[in-house]
């Protein structure tokens, strides 16, 4: 395996002389590639401790541009960001925290089209998705590409944490076998997120990934877990493998990408 420079060495002495890490898990980390699916409220705080961590590579999905309503929360952005590619200004800022990651933009929706590809690139992938679609597709992709998957989700003072294994047993649909109705799923910008909560819920998820990459702690394996704002209370819920989950149960009767929308319910009004 390469050696790491002496600048690395100096850079990573914090993790180099921590059990479980060392030069080796530190090596790992910089060949590791880890995909996140949006630049969001979790996506940013994933995105930057990984960076710091020096997760050889970062791909970051995600076709928005940054507004104003943005920055309370997604900590990659400035005001003068307004306007620009998220995934674009992500791989700057990150690039610039630390030569060491190759950050990979795409300025893209993440779709039944090309997300078997963009996850078949990585090792791990980050769920900072804010809706129920992707969440399905990004979870199903992941179980036929064999790929762990941190998953994690923010509402008001509330957010979740999921670890999935590679190749599922269980996965996401094994927790919600079928969404909720989409009248009664409100997003950020209905509900309100507070912004400190998606950075404890985004460094969760960075922390849970780099686990996984480095074998350390409980492997991803099916556990959610819950955080409590305002009570500032954590919740650790069980997720039991279904044997009838249609995507990783015994007989699986859904095995290549299927309309999302449709299934979560979600009407579009067909592009002029
Ligand atoms: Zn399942």
């Amino acid at each position: 395996m390469f050696p790491l420079t002496e600048a690395q060495i100096r850079r990573y002495a914090r993790h180099i002389v921590l059990p479980g890490v060392g030069g080796r898990g530190q090596r790992r980390l910089l060949r590791s590639r880890v995909l996140i699916i949006g630049a969001g409220g979790l996506g940013c705080p994933a995105a930057l401790y990984l960076a710091a961590a020096g997760v050889g590579t970062i791909g970051i999905v995600d076709d928005d541009v940054v507004e104003e309503s943005n920055l309370q929360r997604q900590i990659l952005f400035r005001p003068e960001d307004v306007g620009r590619p998220k995934a674009e200004v992500a791989r700057e800022r990150l690039q610039a925290f630390n030569p060491d990651v190759t950050v990979i933009p795409y300025v893209e929706r993440f779709t039944a089209a090309n997300a078997r590809d963009r996850v078949a690139g990585y090792d791990l992938v980050i769920d900072g998705s804010d809706n129920f679609p992707t969440k399905y597709l990004a979870s199903d992709v992941c179980v036929w590409e064999g790929k762990p998957l941190i998953w994690g989700a923010v509402f008001q003072y509330e957010g979740q944490v999921g670890s999935f294994p590679p190749g599922g047993r269980p996965c996401f649909r094994c927790l919600l076998p079928s969404p909720p109705p989409p009248d009664q799923v409100p997003d950020c910008q209905q509900a309100g997120v507070f912004g400190a909560l998606a950075g404890v819920i985004g460094a969760m998820q960075a922390m849970e990934a780099l686990k996984a990459l480095l074998g350390l702690g409980a492997p991803p394996a099916g556990r959610l877990l819950v955080f409590d704002g305002l009570q500032a209370e954590w919740l650790h819920v069980q997720v039991d493998r279904r044997p009838d989950c249609p995507v990783c149960g015994d007989r699986p009767t859904v095995t290549e990408p299927v309309d999302y929308e449709a299934f979560c319910g979600i009407v579009r009004a067909p592009r002029p």
